[in-house]
């Protein structure tokens, strides 16, 4: 056995959940048009499932018919249920020639990206092409703005806040840096973090906030002039609507990352003096996540690995690369190797000799010329 005959296994659950879809559909048009409405409950008993459950099926089974690229893909074994599932999700919102597109492009990506890679391509690529929707959306959403508490088992609750991506980052942070700043103690980060936040809405006193607030908001030069309506990106989240990104702006809790227009990739920093310090962000714009094949493990919790092993003279932007603690030490302790070329791509080895590509992405889209 090796890695081949995982991937052919895997694939083949792709490949029957497309030959379930195509059997269920064409069993829902052998019934007559009255029946169908209530198709649910006639394969419910069969299948020993809910008519809740046959619903959730006859529904995914009927729009993934509807798609032919994306079931194609999945009937030959090329992306999973995750992919398709999450592609189908982001074409919904769309009118049906934009669709038609997008599916396509989608599709491509995900045969060689991971679910939220190409989840994160995806929006991106959406937002560009219908820059106006994903403004009404954004507007709508924050319209169905909420606190909602769920009820978990042995004497435990959860809370959650539903509010805009700029909002969520910022209150993270200070909860954060405020948990940061407690003594040492017996709690785990996670455990302070949930104290300080309980503190905080009951309105007691915290710990004051170490360090300064980092929020990351990207915007092409040409959009922060107001010459473009190109989306601007929130670290850690991904696009913002042009209008939505120039009013978190205005706010002044951010720091602006100017990008090349003819490469999408980080160039400068603004208001970062010390070179140390803008070494290491200018590093963490560029490469936004983990350098590991397929992780995303955001560069900001990341450590900053040197590539080739430090020499004295090596600590440079070209060596160095933001590596999760997890693949900081599978790269230090085994024989997975790894090569960073000029580009910007890296060349991962593994132990029984594999290669991948891995190339970092663009953190703007590049101009269309
Ligand atoms: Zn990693």
């Amino acid at each position: 056995m090796d890695e081949a005959d995982v991937k052919t296994a895997y694939a083949a659950i792709a490949q029957a959940i497309a030959a379930f879809s195509g059997v269920l559909v064409d069993y829902l048009a052998g019934l007559d048009s009255r029946d169908r409405e209530f198709a649910e409950n006639f394969i419910a008993p069969v299948l020993k499932v809910s008519p809740i459950k046959g619903t959730r099926l006859i529904d995914r089974a009927t729009e993934l018919l509807e798609h032919r690229v994306v079931f194609k893909a999945m009937a030959e074994g090329r992306i999973d249920e995750g992919k398709s599932l999450m592609i189908l999700d982001l074409l919904r919102t769309l009118p049906i020639a934009q669709a038609l597109v997008v599916e396509k492009v989608l599709v491509a990506h995900a045969e060689n990206s991971t679910y939220s890679a190409t989840r994160q391509y995806g929006v991106r690529y959406i937002h560009r092409i219908d820059p106006d929707a994903a403004e009404r959306r954004h507007k709508a959403k924050h319209k169905a703005r909420l606190v909602e508490k769920f009820n978990l088992e042995d004497g435990m609750s959860s809370l959650r806040l539903t509010m805009t991506a700029h909002d969520a980052a910022l209150s993270y942070d200070r909860i954060d840096r405020i948990a940061k700043a407690l003594p040492k103690d017996r709690r785990t980060l996670d455990q302070k973090r949930s104290d300080v936040a309980k503190d905080l809405l009951h309105g007691r006193e915290t710990a004051a906030p170490q360090g300064q607030t980092m929020v990351y908001l990207t915007m092409p030069v040409t959009s922060a002039l107001g010459l473009t309506e190109e989306p601007g990106m929130l670290s850690g989240y991904g696009p913002l609507p042009a209008p939505v990104a120039k009013d978190i702006a205005a706010g002044g809790v951010w720091k602006r990352i100017l990008t090349d227009p003819k490469t999408g990739m980080a160039e400068e920093i603004s208001n970062i003096y010390r070179p140390t310090d803008k070494q290491r962000e200018l590093i963490a714009a560029r490469y936004p996540t983990c350098t590991a094949i397929g992780c995303r493990q955001p560069a900001h919790r990341c450590d900053l690995d040197h590539c080739c092993p430090y020499n004295g003279t090596n600590t440079t932007i070209k060596n160095l690369r933001p590596k999760c603690r997890h693949h900081h030490r599978m790269k230090t302790h085994t024989n997975w190797t790894c090569e960073n070329r000029d580009d910007g791509t890296h060349t991962w080895t593994t132990p029984r000799g594999h290669t991948y590509e891995t190339a970092p992405e663009p953190i703007a889209e590049p101009a269309p010329f």
